[in-house]
């Protein structure tokens, strides 16, 4: 496993394929991620599953980034600088088991998930306008130490 992407809680020595993503949306913006339509989202929290069977280091970095790939739903919405990864939890149940599990808003239809089997509805979920309680209290200040950590970290630096 690459060097800065740590194990899910209670690893068992599978190797995490999912990740969720919790993102922070400052302002309400209108996007038309690939052909699914414009959709306005209100400004908030996200929580967006993927999965990366291979290569998972390389995704998140792409993720974390600004940049002009449009590949995937969430490119329009991250690659496009119009949300912030604010914490990244790893998994190794499948992205819709995880998604399944979360009490979130579909606000796009289909987002993620043009080829889930399991009818999530979208693996983008709006949270709310709080910050979720799985996400540290100061991310920004821990972000420039390491963008990737473990949760029981977290909780131990608190
Ligand atoms: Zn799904």
């Amino acid at each position: 496993m690459a060097e800065g992407v740590h194990t899910a809680p209670g690893f068992t020595g599978a190797p995490a394929v999912t990740y969720r993503l919790y993102i922070r949306v400052p302002r309400r913006v209108s996007i038309e991620p690939g052909r699914l339509g414009r959709y306005v989202l209100d400004s908030g929290w996200y929580v967006y599953t993927g999965s990366a069977r291979r290569n998972m280091a390389a995704r998140l970095r792409h993720h974390l980034a600004v940049n002009d790939t449009r590949r995937w739903h969430i490119d329009w919405l991250l690659g496009a600088g119009l949300g912030q990864v604010m914490h990244i939890r790893l998994d190794t149940e499948s992205e819709c088991a995880i998604n399944a599990r979360i009490d979130g808003r579909v606000v796009i239809p289909r987002f993620g998930a043009t080829d889930c089997r399991h009818r999530c509805g979208s693996h983008l979920l709006w949270l709310g306008t709080r910050r979720p309680p799985v996400v540290p209290r100061d991310p920004r200040r821990r972000r420039t130490r390491s963008a990737v950590y473990p949760a029981e970290r977290c909780a131990d630096a608190a």
